[in-house]
């Protein structure tokens, strides 16, 4: 049972999965397709915002360039070099801070002397732009910055890579990127100081916003993932700041960044982040500075592109695989109905050509069905008695009542068994163990007789042969003494039961001087007299009458319905065709009694008879009827 249901579940799963495998493949290559199509439209959205403040980052650079070389070789920065006098250092400060102010792009302009020492500093920055006085300028000897200025030949302009602003050797707070333009001045071929121009980078980036929307920000980052720049609130220089150690695009989303190392621009997806990048050079003189601008899109904000396409997927998706669900279930039912239905007809199949010769009749009990084995011992085709009546077997042998007592079996109990006998095509008798069986409907109404049979007429006829051998005396054919017993027993009860019915008549015959011709004749000669006497006795006696040879040379009759006085003139009759029929001219004598209720008394009293017959000289027959038997006693 269990691994029936087993079985089913089994074929159910892979009749699906077999049936389903195309739709998915279609399904996922559309799912791909969709995806597709929004990685698209995320690349289209982003690439215009990230390509838009990365140009404008790269020309406001080159601006800057340009801005910064003309600033290092102005007249006044020179005049005020070669002749630093007050009025000629103010006229420079002026100028600077008009610079700072009109650009806009500057934190500081700063000159710095060969040691590191600030001569001239402007702070600027949105609000405000100031010349610093004399007190807060600063030594920056002992700066990175300053070691690299050192190692620039004059007129050259590096740039001090990206880093944090400090003052007084502290971070500036909130932190500051700080990115540092240098130029050696000199004058007559030696270096005077440096001109540092530091950017100001966060405005700088602000202007970078594609249609001013500050929204439209990319980040930048460094080469190794730490940002430098970012309206996204991570935190930045993780590369110089401990606590800011994980804000880092290659630590958030690793295999976006596995793929950014690779590619120098494009659109990927990691969890529910989009992210599009693009590489980028800032070069200055012989530095090149690289970055990474990239754009973070939250998947679920960009999923709109896609929900309906989504949407519509999932719905021809479900409605699909219900349909392929049912086909599936529809399948797997027909088949087990259809295996079942086999089944069953296989093993009605089995069962109609089995051993026994079955017959099926409708409710009517009209023939609808027989098999081969039915055929075969009956002689009949189904053609020959469909529609007609098993009646038509009937031998004749079983009477009414027999045919009513099975029908109220069959009506009481839906099963009737007993032996039959029937007739075959040819006549002949056939004695059946025959079962039927009722097939009832649901309402318990009889829909069909089932009736299976098992030729037994060979074995009943080897029985009765048998049985017969048993109770016959092998030197003359006739009964023997355990059938004339049997019989004797069976009519004493019979009378017991029905003492009224007609009498019956038990006579016994014994051979007169059998031993003198066992003596003169030999053994064999007695023998073959015994066998004549056998003869005679059935010629002369009725059918009906059971004649058994009981002893050597004494035979019993017993005649049913006979009288005694009827009895006694058969027996005499039969006494003297003995006596003239013989080859020795025998003769008998013979007792004659009725079979009365008890067979052992009915014996006596005819030997006892007998017995007379033996003493008053041979050759008659004498009568003890049970009258005078009882006189006696
Ligand atoms: P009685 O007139 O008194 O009956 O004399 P009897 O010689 O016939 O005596 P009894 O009936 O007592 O003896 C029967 C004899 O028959 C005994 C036996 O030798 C002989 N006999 C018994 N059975 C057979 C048999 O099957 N064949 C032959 N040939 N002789 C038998
Ligand atoms: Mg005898
Ligand atoms: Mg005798």
């Amino acid at each position: 049972m269990l691994s029936s249901r087993y079985k089913l579940v089994l074929q159910f799963f892979v009749t699906f999965c077999a049936l389903a495998i195309v739709p998915s493949l279609y399904f996922y290559s559309e799912s791909q397709k969709i995806h597709d199509t929004a990685a698209v439209a995320v690349e289209q959205s982003n690439r215009n915002k990230l390509e838009y403040s990365k140009a404008e980052l790269q020309v406001t650079l080159t601006k800057i360039n340009t801005s910064l070389r003309s600033l290092a070789s102005n007249g006044l920065f020179n005049q005020a070099i070669v002749s630093p006098t007050e009025s000629n250092l103010n006229a420079l400060k002026e100028f600077w801070l008009l610079v700072t102010q009109t650009q806009g792009v500057y934190a500081h302009l700063r000159f710095l002397d060969t040691q590191g020492q600030e001569l001239i500093r402007i702070n600027s920055s949105e609000r405000v732009s100031e010349i610093v006085n004399e007190e807060r300028l600063q030594y920056k000897g002992d700066r990175d910055y300053f070691h690299y200025a050192q190692t620039l030949r004059p007129g050259e302009l590096g740039v001090y890579g990206i880093d944090l602003q400090q003052e007084h050797g502290e971070y500036v707070m909130p932190l500051k990127p700080a990115y540092r333009i240098i130029i050696p001045v000199a004058l007559n071929g030696a270096v005077q100081g440096y001109f540092i121009a530091n950017l100001d980078l966060p405005r700088i980036y602000k202007a970078l916003s594609y249609k001013r929307n500050s929204a439209n920000l990319p980040s930048i980052l460094d080469q190794d993932g730490f940002y430098l720049l970012t309206n996204t609130g991570d935190p930045i220089f993780g590369n110089v700041i401990e606590e800011h150690r994980e804000s880092n695009l290659a630590n958030q989303y690793p295999t976006i960044w596995s793929k950014i190392k690779t590619t120098n621009s494009g659109t990927e997806r990691e969890a529910d982040t989009w992210i599009s990048y693009s590489k980028a050079e800032l070069s200055h003189g012989n530095t090149v500075n690289k970055v990474i601008f990239v754009i973070r899109s939250d998947a679920n904000a960009m999923s709109d592109i896609t929900r309906n396409a989504e949407i519509n997927l999932a719905i021809q998706a479900t409605f699909l695989f219900v349909i392929i669900f049912l086909i599936t279930l529809g399948f797997v039912t027909w088949n087990y109905n259809h295996e079942k239905n086999s089944m069953a007809s296989k093993i009605a199949r089995a069962a109609m050509n089995g051993m026994s010769a079955m017959v099926i009749t409708d409710h009517n009990n009209r023939i609808i069905q027989v098999n081969e084995e039915f055929t075969r011992v009956s002689g009949y085709e189904l053609e020959d008695v469909i529609g007609k009546q098993p009646s038509t077997f009937a031998s004749g042998k079983h009477n009414q009542e027999f045919y009513m007592e099975m029908w109220k079996e069959l009506e009481l109990h839906g099963i009737w068994e007993g032996e039959v006998v029937n007739k075959r095509r040819d006549g002949s008798k056939i004695t059946e163990i025959l079962r039927i069986q009722t097939v009832k409907d649901k309402h318990n109404v009889i829909q069909f007789y089932v009736a299976s049979f098992i030729d037994i007429t060979h074995r009943k006829e080897l029985e009765n042969r048998l049985r017969e051998l048993s109770e016959r005396d092998p030197l003359t054919g006739l009964w023997n003494r355990r059938k004339f017993d049997a019989e004797m027993s069976s009519l004493s009860l019979k009378t017991k039961r029905y003492p009224n019915s007609e009498t019956a008549t038990l006579a016994l015959l014994d051979i007169d001087h059998f031993k003198r011709i066992n003596d003169t004749y030999g053994h064999d000669k007695g023998d073959v007299t015994i066998k004549e006497v056998a003869r005679i006795l059935t010629n002369h006696l009725r059918e009906t009458d059971v004649v058994a040879r009981i002893g050597g040379e004494e035979f019993a009759i017993i005649m049913p319905h006979t009288p005694l006085n009827e009895a006694e003139i058969v027996i005499n009759r039969v006494r003297t065709a003995i006596h003239i029929e013989t080859s020795l001219n025998i003769t008998i004598s013979g007792g004659i009694t009725e079979i009365g209720p008890t067979a052992g008394n009915s014996y006596k009293r005819a030997d006892i008879a007998l017995y007379e017959s033996k003493t008053l000289g041979r050759n008659q027959v004498n009568i003890l009827s049970v009258v005078e038997s009882d006189s006696i006693a």
